[in-house]
């Protein structure tokens, strides 16, 4: 058996007429890029995710960029996050020209350790980006106290927390402006890349808007200079499609969870925790092992995928280099990097394949 780390084939198969017909609708309409089928999207996301407005990007990065652009982040500020995630969230502060202070994780969570932060402020901080990483919910409240404290911008990273939330409250709605990754591998995936920023503040939305589509106040009057971080209609119109679906592929990824949890009970690696109050979406299912590399490797013998994300925290990444830190400044972080271990999930692994992922695990946890 073969086990792909994610399988999107299942359900582009299932929606592939509806996706058809929602290109055709777009060619007839001769709208390309942002217009109805975009602003659909944006209302039906807001709506899910229990926020105000959104804005359709061009891609995950492009949205953070575009909401720490608008909040003013420039050369000389620093920006608080951690160091544990996908590159993009400390690239996208660089692209302002600002400085990316990391902070080390939980030992639990692996997300920002909130009771770190304060003694990263400086005067030059501005803004804090969490990140809602794994799909798993940063706890909110002690960082929007800093925040507040502080008088600074709060900017969630929700890239892989689609429809995740605190006490019923949506990832991405706690701070100044939530962003969201479409990436096809994330829980919800455009054909191709996408993205979007969203925003419970009427002059922040105003001005983000106007951001994304080159600082254009009406058109061809500048007011500002802004990016082209448009949405393709084509995007818009297949996202929306794919997000009528969003609440049943997220109840099968977590009953895939709820399996994974059950069978690996017991083994001696480390499965991933649920904080209290949270609903936690399970974009990646994280497991850790101080026998890592062998056991990926004795897994993808028997036919098995993972990933591990990500081997490299950011600090000790080449291209952030110039920030100065080294090898033992975020200690959790740089253990975890070395055990972690993702293994395949998507909405449409089946119950099977997961039985046959852990029978595989523990074989190769028996051996080492
Ligand atoms: C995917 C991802 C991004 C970037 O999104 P893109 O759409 O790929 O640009 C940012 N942050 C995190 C945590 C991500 O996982």
């Amino acid at each position: 058996m073969q086990i792909p780390f994610m399988n999107l084939k299942r359900q582009n198969d299932a929606l592939i007429e509806e996706y058809l017909a929602a290109v055709r609708r777009v060619i007839e309409g001769g709208v390309f890029i942002l217009g109805p089928e975009v602003e659909e999207f944006e209302r039906s996301f807001a709506a899910w995710q229990g926020v105000r407005f959104c804005l359709g990007t061009s891609s995950g990065t492009t949205a953070l960029h575009l909401a720490l652009a608008a909040c003013g982040i420039g050369p000389g500020d620093e920006v608080i996050t951690p160091c544990n995630s996908f590159v993009a969230t400390a690239e996208a502060i660089a692209q302002c020209g600002a400085r990316p202070v990391f902070v080390d994780v939980d030992k639990e969570t692996l997300l920002i350790d909130p009771t770190l932060i304060e003694a990263a402020v400086t005067p030059r901080t501005r803004a804090i980006v969490p990140v809602h990483l794994y799909g798993c919910p940063t706890a909110m409240k002690p960082i929007m106290e800093i925040a507040q404290k502080y008088d600074l911008y709060l900017i969630e990273d929700a890239a892989q927390a689609h429809g995740a939330s605190i006490e019923g409250k949506g990832a991405g709605g706690f701070g100044h402006a939530g962003i969201f990754s479409f990436f096809p591998g994330k829980n919800l995936g455009a054909l191709g890349d996408g993205g979007a920023v969203v925003t419970n503040d009427e002059k922040l939305y105003a001005k983000m808007r106007s951001m994304r589509n080159h600082g254009a106040q009406r058109k061809y009057i500048h007011e500002t200079v802004g990016f082209n971080y448009r949405m393709d209609a084509v995007k818009g119109a297949t996202l929306s499609i794919k997000l009528r679906h969003m609440d049943r592929w997220t109840e099968k990824r977590l009953a895939r969870v709820e399996l994974y949890l059950e069978l690996l009970a017991g083994a001696s690696i480390r499965l991933p925790v649920v904080p209290p109050g949270v609903k936690h979406v399970f974009h990646l299912f994280v497991v850790r092992t101080r026998a890592r590399d062998r056991l990926a490797g004795f897994l993808k013998e028997r036919g098995i995928a993972t990933n591990i994300h990500y081997p490299v925290p950011i600090h000790q990444q080449k291209a952030f280099a110039h920030l100065g830190y080294s090898r033992g400044d975020f200690p959790v972080a740089e253990e975890a990097s070395g055990e972690i271990l993702s293994l395949p999930l998507c909405a449409d692994i089946t119950e099977d394949e997961v039985r046959e992922v852990c029978r595989a695990v523990k074989d190769g946890l028996g051996r080492y």
